[in-house]
Parts: C-alpha cells; structure tokens; sequence
C-alpha cells in the first residue's frame, strides 16, 4: 500500500515509496541509518568505496560504514556530510557555515541516487543543519526535485527537523570583519583589534584576499554495486542572499547514473554551472574515459568557456578554481582540480580513509593569486 505523498502528482502515483521504505528513511532522518538493513540477499556484495572533497576524509569513513552495514550509497553519501554539516569548525558546510552578505546562513544540497536516478535538493534554505538530510527526503517523500526558500524551510518543519540559529560566534565575527573591511567608502567601520580575533586572524591567513568557497561532496559505490551521491554546502562566502550554486543543481555539482559513475564538485559554482559539469563527467566516462581523465576533460571545458576578463589572471588562465571527483561503476575513482595542490578522500571498504593529490590542469606559482 502507498503511503499518501508531499505534492504527488494525482496523475503519477506510482512514483511513490512504499509505507516500508518510509518508516525506514526516518529512521535515518534521526537517529542515522538503521544498522539493520542489509544488502539484499541476492545482490552480489562488493567493496563498497566513497569518494569525496578534501574535507570528508571522516565523512567517507563513515558513508563506507554505513554502505557495510547495509545502507544503499545514497543513504551512505548523505549520512556521511552530515558529520561535516554538524562541525562548526567546517565554515563552509551546514552549522557554523558562513553566511550571506546579510549574516543569514543560507544552505544548499542535493542527493541523487543511481538505480533509479531519482534526485532531491534544496537551496537557500535557513534554519535547519543538514539540508542534505532535507534534500534526500524531497527525493523520497515528493515526486518534484527541488525545494527552495520558505518551500524548502516548510518542508523540512513539515517533517519534524528541528530548526535553529546556524550562525556560529566564530562565523559571525568573520562576517562583520567581512562587512568592515570590504570598502572604504561604505558605512562601516572597522574595529581597533578585530584583526587580533584568533578566528578572524585564522581566516585571514587561510583565505588571505581571494573569496573563499567550500562545500563537501560525496560520491559512493555500495554493497550492491550501486552508486550515490551529494552535495552540501553554504556556498560561496558573503554571497547575495537568495544566490544559488553548482551545489544543490543535478547535473551542475552532483550527477549520478548507475551504469556509469558519480560525479561532484566543490568551488566556483557558476562555471561548474555553465558547463554542467558533474553530468559532463559522468559523459566522458561514459565515453571511456577514467574518473581523473573525465574530471580533467571537463576542467578543459570549462578552461574553453571561461571568457570574460574578470574571471582570468594576467596570463588568460582561469582566475578562480573548481575541484571535481568522481567515481565509475567498476569503483575506480579519481579526481583534478584547476590549480595544483589540492587533495581529495576516498575511503575503501577494509582500509583507512585517505586522502590523495587531486590532478590539475595548471601549476600554481607563488604568485598566482586564484582561490
Ligand atoms: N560550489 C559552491 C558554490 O558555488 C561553493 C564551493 O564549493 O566552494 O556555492
């Protein structure tokens, strides 16, 4: 028997879950995934493997437990960024996450899973931790994709998540630093020692003059030989209230189809937009490529589509930088970067979580001053 859904589609009711599956998922809305569910039975069992952004070294550790355990990579991939939506030490993700020009937290995520390319998401949401929780369950709960604003906020209420402040002490000192220092001639002042704050002082020696961006993604193989992915994050720093990212868009920083790969990224949103860029990953490799060669091919993309002045350096090269990864169907990973000295995590069933050099398309000099 169907359970009634969240905006079905009184001509499409087939597209929802079954009451079983459900009770289930709200299982891992709260209390993480229920241990209890196991891989099928007739299913062959594989390693299962995930691969992520730099900051989810914990995260794939924990989405390969979870894929041990029973969890479908999906469930896996969302479970594991919860952790780092959790960290208020992770200014990029979910609580303590930095916020728009106005100080307002806004998050963005989406998840998609490869058996039945079904995909949630949600953006500009504020008020609740894990939008990528809030992004599976639009997935499952709904026949519709994405949930943005109030719709998004409403929804996640609707189901019981619980809401609160995400802006951190540490996350608003360095947006009022922001706010100060971004022009001279603005109404506001800058403060005698606000530059002495060990957190300002951190962030400041960390992200220097470029504007920082961070996000964790997620992709995952399970048990089953089934892949899964997500995205999550509070976007670029500062941004205007109600920009939206690559991060919760299918096909721009997740994409996901079972008889190819999973593919992810972090950085400069709006060129992995312009190329769609988690979906031409998932092409190339579908064309034949390797993970590292396809997230390679699609930064050479983007490098054709970069054309306006303000986003290259002195010498034409792309001014900014985007960090893709990926994952095929046979479990092989891989992941590049723009510039060099980036790394990514990837975990395997049986072995500790590692991280491992990101290829890039071109060497950073100590003066280059891209992000
Ligand atoms: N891709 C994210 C965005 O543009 C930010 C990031 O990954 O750094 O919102």
């Amino acid at each position: 028997m169907k359970t009634p859904l969240i905006d079905a589609h009184p001509d499409d009711p087939s597209e929802g879950l079954s009451r079983r599956e459900l009770v289930a998922g709200a299982a891992l809305a709260t209390a993480g995934l229920a241990a209890s569910r196991v891989a099928r039975s007739a299913e062959p069992v594989v390693p299962p493997v995930a691969v992520a952004s730099a900051n989810g070294l914990e995260a794939v550790r924990r989405a390969v437990a979870a894929m041990e355990a029973g969890a479908t990579a999906v469930e896996a991939a969302v479970e594991g960024v919860a952790l780092v939506e959790d960290d208020p030490d992770d200014i990029t993700v979910g609580y303590g996450g930095l916020p728009n020009a106005e100080g307002v937290v806004q998050l963005d995520a989406c998840c998609m899973d490869g058996p039945t390319m079904r995909a949630g998401a949600v953006a500009a949401l504020e008020g609740f931790r894990h939008p990528a929780r809030v992004a599976y369950e639009v997935m499952r709960r709904t026949t519709r994709v994405m949930l943005v604003g109030d719709g998004a906020a409403a929804f996640a209420r609707s189901l019981g998540y619980p809401e609160e402040e995400l802006l951190t002490d540490k996350a608003r000192k360095i947006w009022l630093y922001w706010r100060a220092n971004i022009s001279d001639g603005d109404d506001w002042l800058t403060q005698p020692g606000e530059t002495d704050d060990p957190d300002v002082k951190a962030f400041i020696a960390k992200h220097g003059a470029v504007r920082p961006t961070g996000t964790i993604n997620l992709c995952a193989r399970d048990a089953a030989g089934n892949l899964g992915g997500t995205t999550t994050t509070s976007g670029l720093f500062f941004k205007i209230p109600g920009r939206v990212g690559d991060s919760p868009i299918i096909g721009a920083g997740l994409f996901v189809d079972n008889r190819v790969g999973a593919a992810g990224s972090t950085g400069r949103g709006e060129s992995v937009i312009q190329i769609a860029g988690a979906h031409t990953i998932v092409e190339l490799m579908r064309a034949g490529r390797s993970p590292e060669e396809a997230c390679l091919g699609a930064l050479e993309r983007m490098v054709d589509a970069t054309r306006v002045p303000y986003l290259l350096d002195g010498k034409g090269r792309p001014a900014f930088d985007v960090k893709f990864y990926a994952v095929d169907a046979a479990g092989r990973t891989g992941g590049a970067a723009m510039w060099s000295g980036a790394e990514y995590a990837v975990c395997r069933s049986g072995a500790a979580p590692a991280l491992v050099d990101c290829a890039f398309l071109y060497k950073r000099d100590r003066d280059d001053a891209s992000g």
